[in-house]
This record gives structure tokens, C-alpha cells and sequence, in this order.
């Protein structure tokens, strides 16, 4: 077991032949490891910086979504009482008509000429004052309906102004913060500029190709649990973390992130 920590200058590499090889560690900060790890820990809270900013807008447009549904409900809502309401107000056209002719009616028969005309008469008031009692039932029931669906209306309207109330707080929120957001994200990547930078050339051709294919975050892997890419979990051959720490860039060979040590790894054959 060798530990590469930063105060140790040296460690050694068990070859498969059970040789030791010294390999040469620098301990100044730029070491390729230090800058590997920076670029990785800037690259994560960029990730993080633009999630944000990318999530503010997509939370605004699902609550805007909530709000028009939550609308259209309560528009549909009162377009239905208007329905309803006119209906009523149908019947009690109908019944106040009803009521005209039956009026009508009772003075005709009391100016009747003749038997035959008076016998008429009755039997059509009989059937317009049964007529007019079914117009009773039927305004009763319609008048009870608006009423009763008119109470389903509040609550619509209560949820209606919370979405809407969400949503503001929402958007001022984020409003607020995306200044402060967007300028982190112009300092990190200043960082990240500096760190690149000092990538030796060989290792800029994979990490550059790394970044433009998967966009940053995901081209850097510290090794995990001494033998584990921290990327995909992927167990790393011994081969390959002997090449990392003689300061080759090694890819893994599952997620092809780009993979570096931590500062406490123990390189152990075993
Ligand atoms: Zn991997």
C-alpha cells in the first residue's frame, strides 16, 4: 500500500511481476492531479449554477401550465352557471306566459256565449293549470340546480389565485436570484479557464473532446473506493490506475470520463 497524499514525494507501483517502480509525484498545486480535481469540483457547481438558472424558467412555464388549466376550469365552471341560469330564467319567461294565458283564459270564460264554449274552456284551463304546475316543478328544479352548482365556484376562484400566488413568489424569487447566479457562473468559469489551462497537452485532447461531447460535469471522474470510477462505478484495472499514477490520462472504460485520484488513495495490488 502507498499513499499518494501531497507531503508524500514519492510512491511506488506494485508491477505484476511483484517489482516495485518509483514514479515521482509532484507536490505543488499544480499537479496534474490538483488541477484535475479543481476542474472537476468547478465543473460540478457550474453544473449546479446553470441547473438552477435552467430551472427556474421550466418551473415558471409548469406553474403558468397549472394556472391556464385551473382557468379553463373555472372558465367552463361559469360558462355552466350561465347555462343554467338562463335556463331558469327560461322557465319563469315560460310560467309568466303560462300565467298571462290562463288569465286569458278565466276572462273568456266568464264572457263565454254559449255552453259548448264554456265546456272547452274548462278543459283547457284544467290541462293549462296542470301544464303550468309541470312548469312549476321544472323551474324549481333548474332554479335549485344554478344554486346548487354556483357553490362549486369559491374553491375554483381559492385555487385559482393560489396557483396564481405560487407562481409570483416563483418568479420574484428567481428574478431575484438569477443576477447573482449568472455572475457566479462568469467567475467559475473564469476559474475553470485557469484551471484548463494548465493541462498538459496530452491530456487536453481527451479532456477537450470530453467537454464538447458531454458538456463539462461529466468528462472528470475522481477513482472511488480506491478502485472504482466515481463516474459510473465501473471497477478500474490495475493496469489503468498504474497509468494514472504515472500521470497518463486514462479514460474509463465503461463512461470514458477522464479519470484522476484522490488525494488519500492507497494504490494496493490486492
Ligand atoms: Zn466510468
Amino acid at each position: 500500500m502507498y499513499n499518494a497524499g501531497l507531503g508524500i514525494k514519492r510512491f511506488q507501483i506494485i508491477q505484476q511481476d511483484g517489482t516495485a517502480a518509483a514514479v515521482n509525484t509532484m507536490a505543488n498545486s499544480d499537479d496534474i492531479r490538483n488541477v484535475l480535481e479543481r476542474i472537476n469540483s468547478i465543473q460540478k457547481t457550474l453544473e449546479e449554477l446553470t441547473g438552477r438558472l435552467r430551472r427556474g424558467p421550466i418551473l415558471l412555464k409548469i406553474q403558468e401550465n397549472n394556472i391556464c388549466k385551473q382557468q379553463d376550469k373555472l372558465d367552463k365552471a361559469n360558462e355552466e352557471l350561465q347555462r343554467l341560469k338562463s335556463a331558469a330564467k327560461q322557465k319563469e319567461l315560460e310560467a309568466a306566459a303560462s300565467d298571462q294565458a290562463l288569465a286569458k283564459r278565466k276572462q273568456q270564460l266568464l264572457e263565454s256565449k254559449s255552453n259548448k264554449e264554456y265546456s272547452a274552456l274548462q278543459m283547457q284551463i284544467k290541462a293549462d293549470e296542470q301544464a303550468r304546475s309541470v312548469l312549476d316543478d321544472e323551474a324549481f328544479e333548474v332554479i335549485e340546480k344554478a344554486e346548487k352548482f354556483a357553490e362549486t365556484l369559491p374553491p375554483l376562484e381559492t385555487e385559482l389565485k393560489k396557483l396564481q400566488d405560487v407562481f409570483n413568489a416563483t418568479k420574484e424569487k428567481f428574478l431575484k436570484e438569477k443576477p447573482g447566479i449568472e455572475g457566479q457562473i462568469a467567475e467559475y468559469a473564469a476559474d475553470l479557464h485557469q484551471e484548463e489551462v494548465k493541462l498538459p497537452r496530452e491530456f487536453h485532447e481527451v479532456y477537450d473532446r470530453l467537454v464538447r461531447s458531454t458538456g463539462g460535469a461529466e468528462s472528470l471522474a475522481v477513482v472511488a473506493g480506491q478502485k472504482f470510477c466515481g463516474g459510473c462505478n465501473q471497477q478500474v484495472p490495475i493496469n489503468s490506475l498504474a497509468q494514472i499514477m504515472a500521470k497518463k490520462p486514462v479514460q474509463c472504460s465503461s463512461c470514458a470520463r477522464l479519470l484522476y485520484l484522490p488525494p488519500d488513495f492507497e494504490f494496493d495490488k490486492g
